[in-house]
């Protein structure tokens, strides 16, 4: 098999799966209890907490611990929405998560007003635009650090001044961006951000929001855990995971981002020299380094998802949660992709397991869609 979906999940480290496991056979105590059972599994935490700190560029007082970036992003909506002082009115970017930009838009039916942020046609968030909206008051701005699909890379530091400018509180939702470019909470000066652990390596279910030393913020869950913010006994097994996820990121970030970039970049350059009709979104614009989204033109999305299944190689069509729907990339829409290009979009994201070998074959089997569907010579 060759798994290039690595921006819908990947695959556990081996020191993740340990860490997992050793957690669930002896560390298995309730961070909450006094006794030494509890007292390890409290180390242990604050342990895991410091790791994930240092992954997003903040200080260990700001990680609360989430099941994952659905939860973080969800509660900054509402949290927003709680603050005393709030307008009922949010911002978010046009090509957010899909299921993000859901849980937003459904809020408009409680007489919420939601403004979805035009992007360029490189899939950049238009700052013009956005210095418009920031006129008027507003409860939050939420820009994503990078795309699931295109893999494209917003200017969050630059959005972030404009909106501490306005006074808008910020939110990032860097789950694409954690663990495979440098996060920097502090440094971009924003109030909130989501990730997720199994993006890079950890294991489902587990992830953070990282809320701003001294935000005043609405609690997720009622109840004295994560300092008051998270309600719940911890998800140790997870948390093990997601730390060591994070160090092992942090330690093999450098390397890695120049290995992938150089691997996406042959598999982008093999692509455009021997698949005709062949469209790359994204591109003009700084990207993730392993993110390569394209269309190949007269190829529908599920011909070449086939033929690439039949050689053994797992791919998506856009984002993994929107996939099997039947509407275009809202991401691809937003960027002004015709309907019949965005379609057929095709999503290739590598990730540790990869290899030049391994492309190859990527390469052959896109190339050998178009003979078969050569009409024949007369
Ligand atoms: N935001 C982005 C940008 C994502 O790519 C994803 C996962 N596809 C999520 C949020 C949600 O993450 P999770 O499913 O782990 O909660």
């Amino acid at each position: 098999m060759i798994y290039l979906d690595h921006n819908a999940t990947t695959p556990p480290l081996p020191e993740v799966i340990e860490a997992v496991t050793a957690c669930l056979g002896s560390g298995w105590g309730n961070p909450s209890s006094k006794h030494a059972i509890g007292q390890s599994a409290k180390s242990a935490l604050a342990a895991a907490r410091a790791e994930v700190a240092a992954l997003a560029g903040a200080q260990p007082v700001e990680v609360v611990f989430t099941s994952g970036a659905t939860e973080a992003n969800n509660h900054v909506l509402t949290g927003a929405l709680a603050r005393p002082s709030a307008v009922r009115r949010l911002l978010l970017s046009s090509i957010e998560h899909a299921g993000f930009i859901k849980a937003a838009l459904k809020l408009r039916e409680h007489d919420v007003e939601v403004e979805l942020l035009p992007v360029d046609g490189r899939g950049v968030l238009r700052l013009d635009d956005l210095r418009v909206a920031l006129e008027r008051p507003a409860a939050l701005l939420s820009v994503m650090a990078a795309n699931n699909e295109t893999g494209v890379l917003q200017p969050v530091a630059e959005v972030a001044a404009l909106a501490r400018a306005a006074g808008v509180p910020m939110h990032v939702d860097a789950t694409q961006q954690a663990g495979r470019l440098p996060l920097d909470f502090a440094g971009w000066g924003i109030d909130l951000m989501s990730m997720s652990a199994h993006k890079f390596g950890g294991p489902k279910g587990c992830g953070a929001l990282i809320v701003k030393k001294g935000l005043a913020w609405p609690a997720l869950l009622p109840g004295q855990q994560e300092r008051g913010r998270r309600g719940g006994t911890e998800n140790m097994p997870g948390i093990a995971g997601f730390a060591v996820a994070a160090r092992h990121a942090r330690e093999h970030m450098q390397a890695e981002t120049l290995r992938l970039t150089a691997l996406r970049d042959a598999l982008e350059d093999a692509l455009r020299e021997t698949v005709p009709g062949l469209t790359v979104f994204g591109s003009a614009a700084a990207r993730l380094p392993n993110t390569l989204f394209i269309s190949i033109a007269g190829q529908s999305a599920d011909r070449v998802l086939a033929a690439l299944e039949r050689a053994g190689i797992c791919a998506a069509s856009g984002a993994a949660c929107s996939s099997g729907g039947s509407e275009p990339s809202h991401v691809l829409a937003a960027m002004g992709v015709p309907k019949e290009l965005a379609r057929d979009a095709i999503r290739l994201s590598l990730g540790r397991g990869n290899d030049g070998e391994q492309l190859s074959r990527t390469v052959h089997t896109l190339c050998s869609l178009q003979s078969e569907t050569a009409p024949a010579a007369a």
